[in-house]
């Protein structure tokens, strides 16, 4: 099949100036880019005789040899050669089009960009119940890498860097691949320099070339009242350093299992024994608080299982309003280890009580 005129695939004719010609390519591109023709192998196929009368066209030296001999003017030259002069990806950008190249791109970019900052870490805090209960300051003990203050992270001592020559101090390689739409123009870090630009030929004492240091910080934290487990604090900056930003910091807070509290979410329960008479006869009794030993009201005849509130006695609610309540959970303690006389008053009470049933059993 005779090639077709590469003025005739743009739309234009031989009088139009570089940026009639652009103009025309960019007219081109909106129609037949893949983007707006998914699955259109027909419009991928102009797209790339569109891209390639535009490599041949926007280039002055491939535009003269095509106007003076047409097609047999660029025989011998590859699509490399052809394509060289373009910077598809940028136009299409340039555009409002997407890239065509698989997003070559984007990925490399942010490849960079994740390497240069540093990790972000994670510290798990351990409090207890009681501190979360009035918030507390606690310090954590952070180890983590910095920037070398001896060399502020370049990893050189005074004078000792020399600009990297593969990639002219760029910290960048580009390469240039042939794909199916013409030429992608693929960035990478330099591997000679890593991305620095940068060759060090008198390494910093400090840090040996390395440019951050190992080192263990102390960070105070206030930790709010009402925390529970999983409240995550974030401090901006106080994560692993990287080549340029460091990372943030997470402190994780871990509410310790409290010996004789059971927290739900902002009330705590609290299961308490008492004794069978206090139970039967009604009284006082102290009971733990997250606020010292308080004393509640045990009515005359309480059972085991019933629950007494103490208002107030929770934590701090985690919206900021009010606080939570406790609750007391009674349990019953059977005596044990009964003295002889205790056992005769028992048993008393146990023959009175057996006669006042059967009497109340008659009555009915
Ligand atoms: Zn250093
Ligand atoms: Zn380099």
């Amino acid at each position: 099949m005779p090639k077709q005129d590469y003025y005739e695939v743009l739309g234009t004719n031989q009088g139009a100036d570089a940026q009639a010609i652009k103009t025309a390519y960019r007219t081109m591109a909106m129609k037949y880019h893949p983007d707006r023709n998914p699955g259109n192998s027909e419009a991928a196929e102009k797209m790339k005789q569109v891209n390639e009368a535009y490599a041949v066209l926007s280039d002055e030296k491939n535009r003269s040899l095509y106007d003076s001999y047409g097609h047999s003017g660029l025989e011998g030259y590859t699509q490399e050669d052809i394509f060289r002069s373009v910077d598809f990806s940028m136009l299409f950008r340039e555009f409002g089009l997407g890239d065509l190249f698989g997003g070559v791109f984007g990925a490399s970019a942010g490849r960079r960009s994740r390497s240069r900052r540093g990790s972000d870490l994670r510290y798990d805090l351990e409090v207890t119940l009681e501190e979360v209960a009035r918030g507390v300051q606690k310090t954590a003990q952070i180890s983590r890498t910095s920037r070398c203050p001896g060399c502020s992270g370049t990893g050189a001592e005074v004078g000792g860097r020399i600009e990297c020559s593969t990639c002219r101090g760029t910290g960048q390689s580009v390469r240039q691949e042939i794909v199916d739409f013409g030429v992608v123009r693929q960035i990478t870090t330099c591997a000679t320099c890593g991305g620095t630009g940068a060759i060090i030929t008198g390494p910093c004492k400090t840090c040996d070339g390395i440019g951050r240091i190992r080192e263990t910080v102390e960070i105070k934290v206030d930790i709010p009242a009402g925390a529970d487990t999983g409240y995550a604090i974030k401090m901006t900056g106080e994560g692993e350093g990287g080549e340029s930003l460091p990372g943030d910091l997470y402190i994780v807070v871990n509410v310790l299992q409290h010996p004789v509290f059971e927290r739900q979410g902002d009330d705590i329960f609290l299961r308490q024994e008492i004794d069978i008479t206090t139970l039967a006869l009604g009284g006082r009794v102290q009971v733990p608080s997250l606020n010292g030993d308080v004393d509640i009201d045990v009515p005359e005849g309480t059972q085991p299982g019933t629950v007494v509130k103490i208002p107030g006695g929770g934590l701090p609610r985690s919206d900021g309003y009010g606080t939570g309540d406790q609750y007391v959970v009674v349990k019953v303690v059977t005596p044990t280890g009964l003295s002889r006389s205790e056992k005769e008053l028992l048993e008393r009470f146990q023959k009175l009580r057996r006669r006042s049933e059967h009497d109340g059993d008659e009555q009915d």
